[in-house]
């Protein structure tokens, strides 16, 4: 994506597109993709970036509170954010730490619980956690 789809994608989702923002998106929005955050500052680093971490966390909370990213928490203390929004699922192996895609469709559900009462479904999310063999 060019610099200036960047900036008018940031645009499109309410936000005010800051050198820094740029960046960040810049590398996370490059592909298809899931980075934590400590990936993002390295690869910011590797560029001579001179975003700091700080910064580098609160967009990323600003990106993903918007819907131009999503979060993918893998447990409680590894966070992914991934640039594909639309509707998918995710195996994660446990052996690597990575995080692979699952098409929407090759994921379906036989029963799903009744929804408490006065709410609605916004999604339904799968995390199928993979191993080697041994
Ligand atoms: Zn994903």
């Amino acid at each position: 994506m060019t610099r200036s789809g960047i900036r008018s994608l940031i645009e499109k989702h309410g936000i005010l597109p800051t050198p820094q923002r740029v960046e960040v998106a810049g590398i996370l929005l490059d592909k298809p993709q899931h980075l934590s955050a400590e990936q993002i500052i390295e690869r910011l680093k590797a560029a001579d970036s001179g975003v700091s971490k700080a910064t580098v966390y609160n967009t990323l909370n600003l990106f993903s509170e918007r819907g131009l990213i999503r979060e993918v928490m893998v447990d409680p203390v590894r966070k992914f954010y991934d640039s594909t929004t639309r509707p998918h699922h995710h195996f994660y192996n446990v052996d690597t730490g990575e995080l692979a895609d699952i098409p929407d469709e090759e994921v379906a559900f036989g029963q799903l619980p009744e929804l408490p009462e006065g709410t609605e479904r916004e999604s339904v999310e799968v995390l199928i956690r993979v191993r080697g063999k041994a």
